[in-house]
């Protein structure tokens, strides 16, 4: 039997209406850009695997560094233990990330990372004896899918059966050209109107909404606003961060500097999981205290896991190689000329780009809703081509690996070309 029948049996998989899904492609093999399935048909991976891979499938380097560290110490509690691949993981992200990041706290996925985030906030507050609960958050925003980063989230039918049941959230629209201002009064009402401990966002891009890309000046409005009324600002870069947006960090494009940072995804270069929440000296400081219930009660077993640690490291040192540098702005420069032709496309709105990230919106008249019959049939007719592409709604976006060789991105654009043709007509 095929892998896509025995998966029928018994998996679940993650945002899958089990009753009327298509089966899952069974696949076997990954090299670079490139993955096989068990027929043996090949696909471009053009979405980094849901945006975690920068360097390619089955790199050989980042499994050296795995197999050396996995030989040396595979793992160690993190309680009242530490070890090398941690230390000098801190060490390197603390020398990238903005210059007011001073802690690095670890955990395992990219939800786990804000939910550590929100926690801090509102603790940080508490410890100081002041009562600030409320979270102010973007519309459309995609914080991921545990309690507080659902809560977060504002993409309604995520969250639906467990509305009243989750933090407190007020949410303002995104500053998007010409609603700069109306995304900053609404931050002012939000805290003006309510006890705010964090403003959180996915700073210059929504991932999850469909690669909405807004202005950095906007943002810095925003961040100096937040602070001005010491609120906690809190940048989600487990998907810009590592490259996404041409620069290490979607916030190194920012004079102002969030609080606290998330990562994840890209930090192991799609490996194995592994997340952190990196915050600034004094937020680490309102947490310590003669008192032991002023610490931070949270932690995960794998913490800081040895193995996912070491091949971090490996995957900073190759992000930060001329070689990969020279890919992203390669890449940047295609998708450039790319949004052009598909700015002469009448079936074609919106045509953006940042760093490696590409997104635009097909005109048509179906249904255009997160998993409507567009989505679908643009999913499919990619999938068919050998493309691996995850439209949302109407929005066709593209976020390849660094290694994706010209003739591989020349395909991709030549097939979402012809399924703007298929769907537009
Ligand atoms: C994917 C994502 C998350 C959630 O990460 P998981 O590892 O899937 O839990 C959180 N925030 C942003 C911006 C993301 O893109």
């Amino acid at each position: 039997m095929k892998l896509q029948q025995r998966d029928e049996k018994h998996l679940w998989h993650p945002y899958t209406q089990h009753q009327t899904a298509s089966k899952p492609l069974g696949i076997v093999k990954g090299k670079d850009a490139l993955l096989w399935d068990e027929d043996g048909k090949e696909y471009i991976d053009a979405i980094s695997s849901w945006w975690v891979n920068p360097f390619g499938h089955s790199n050989e380097l980042l499994a050296q560094a795995a197999y050396k560290q996995l030989t040396q110490l595979e793992h160690v509690l993190f309680g009242g233990f530490t070890h090398e691949p941690a230390v000098l993981l801190a060490e390197k992200l603390i020398s990238i990330l903005p210059s007011n990041q001073q802690k690095i706290f670890f955990s395992d996925n990219g939800s786990t990372a804000v939910e550590v985030a929100i926690k801090m906030a509102i603790q940080y507050f508490f410890n100081k004896g002041e009562k600030k609960h409320v979270i102010v958050a973007f519309e459309n925003a995609f914080h991921g899918d545990t309690f507080g980063a659902m809560a977060a989230s504002g993409i309604s039918f995520f969250t639906e059966s467990f509305k009243g049941q989750l933090l407190e959230v007020v949410r303002i629209p995104i500053p998007e050209k010409g609603k700069e201002q109306l995304s900053e009064e609404k931050l002012k009402e939000a805290i003006t109107k309510h006890k705010v401990a964090a403003f959180i966002f996915e700073p210059l891009v929504q991932g999850a909404a469909g690669m909405k890309i807004y202005a950095e000046k906007a943002l810095d409005n925003l961040i100096k606003i937040a602070k001005s009324h010491n609120v906690i600002t809190i940048a989600d870069e487990v998907m810009t961060g590592f490259g996404r947006t041409g620069k290490t960090f979607a916030c190194d494009y920012l004079s102002e500097q969030p609080d606290i940072i998330c990562l994840s995804k890209a930090l192991t270069g799609g490996t194995i999981p592994l997340a952190v929440t990196s915050a600034t000296q004094e937020i680490f400081d309102a947490f310590c205290d003669e008192d032991v219930n002023k610490a931070l009660f949270h932690g995960h077993t794998y913490m800081a896991n040895p193995t996912g640690c070491a091949i971090a490291l490996e995957a900073i040192r190759i992000l930060q190689t001329d070689e990969t540098q020279q890919n992203i702005k390669r890449i940047e420069q295609h998708h450039k000329e790319f949004v052009q032709k598909l700015n002469d496309n009448p079936n074609v709105e919106n045509a953006r780009t940042l760093g490696v990230i590409l997104a635009f919106e097909v005109k048509t008249s179906g249904n255009t809703s997160y998993y409507g019959s567009i989505r679908n049939r643009l999913y499919d007719f990619f999938i068919e081509k050998g493309i691996i592409l995850r439209p949302v709604g109407n929005t066709i976006y593209i976020l390849p690996p660094y290694i994706v060789t010209n003739a591989q991105l020349q395909r991709i654009y030549s097939v979402i070309e012809e399924a703007i043709k298929e769907i537009a007509s």
